[in-house]
């Protein structure tokens, strides 16, 4: 008898060896988001393409870095380069309007390898701030700037720079004219598709074929948001982190992000509660914050990708060694 059971133990040990050996790892992954927010599903489907066609064109981007053994963080910098550039998404042009109609832009960057990060907050002439995060990152020896040394900084670098109207969108423009009336941070709808607009931001996480993470979010912030405000996306640790473990980028409602540091919440849940990315992911949503609030994309050291949300949908895509490719807005598609 205890030489049947020792059989059956070695069997089974040997077999469960093989299935995860079986299951093979990406050796690179990227997962990208355009925001998270009460999004119609009864959007135009020319919307619905041209929100694809923006998601895929910044996977593209990141792919061409990742396949051809670029760093994580030069694809997570390109691909946000890529959003903030895009009207659609609230992050450079297309940025949401402040309550006294200017634009103000938050952004941060962080390399897991080393815990290096650069952040940036009230930036109102840096085209894209998460390229200037990055700056402040390698060659600054602080992490975080604000309004006026934020741009001082900038003037220090060859980035480009722009008037505060670049940022300008009419469909923006039309969001802040009808909060002006509410006097709400938070919009209901009022064009029948901007009603996906309520949160915005752009974010984007990549694990290298070196097995380095980083991460990289940049936002317009809230629309109506009062001058100064600060959300969750350059604070390192809430909207934005990356370690060894992981590498994380929110979106949502930036005070609810921050009060419960969430994206370092993930990455230290998965190390001390030994669980996985998933399952660290859907703790912080469903036990830490509300529905509504908004959701992550997160890519763990060993390619997994999660890409969760409490919201009705979240733009957001992602791609791996693999070849497995994922662009979706509402849960289920
Ligand atoms: N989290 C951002 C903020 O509060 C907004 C967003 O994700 O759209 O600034």
């Amino acid at each position: 008898m205890k030489y049947l059971i020792a059989v059956l133990l070695t069997v089974s040990i040997i077999f469960s060896g093989c299935s995860e050996q079986e299951q093979p790892q990406a050796e690179w992954a990227l997962a990208i988001h355009g925001g998270a927010g009460t999004i119609s599903r009864d959007m135009p489907d020319s919307l619905k393409q041209q929100y694809y066609d923006g998601l895929r064109e910044a996977l593209r981007i990141g792919e061409i870095v990742l396949r051809d053994g670029g760093s994580a963080l030069d694809a997570v910098e390109l691909v946000v380069n890529s959003l903030e550039n895009n009207p659609l998404f609230n992050a450079g042009k297309g940025a949401v309007f402040t309550i006294d109609g200017k634009h103000e832009l938050d952004a941060a960057i962080m390399d897991g390898s080393t815990l290096a990060a650069g952040a940036l907050t009230g930036l109102t002439t840096v085209k894209n701030p998460i390229s200037l995060a990055r700056i402040v990152m390698e060659d600054s020896p602080h992490i975080f700037f604000s309004g006026v040394g934020a741009e001082q900084f900038a003037d220090g670098t060859d980035l480009e720079r722009v008037e505060n109207e670049y940022f300008f969108t009419e469909v923006r423009h039309r969001q802040w004219q009808r909060s002006q009336n509410d006097d709400a941070t938070n919009l209901e709808p009022m064009d029948e598709w901007v009603e996906g607009d309520k949160y915005g931001t752009v974010g984007a996480v990549a694990l290298d074929m070196d097995g380095k993470l980083a991460a990289a979010t940049s936002t317009g912030g809230m629309t109506n948001k009062q001058f100064g405000r600060v959300g969750d996306v350059p604070i390192i640790g809430s909207g934005t982190f990356a370690n060894h473990m992981a590498a994380i980028s929110a979106t949502g409602w930036g005070e609810q992000i921050m009060r419960n540091v969430s994206a370092n919440t993930i990455a230290n849940y998965m190390e001390f509660g030994e669980t996985s990315l998933e399952n660290a992911m859907n703790f912080v949503l469903t036990e830490r914050l509300n529905p509504g609030d908004g959701g992550f994309i997160a890519v763990d050291k060993d390619g997994n990708i999660s890409m969760q949300m409490n919201s009705q949908g979240m733009y957001r895509g992602s791609i791996n060694s693999l070849g497995e490719r994922v662009v979706m807005i509402w849960e289920e598609e």
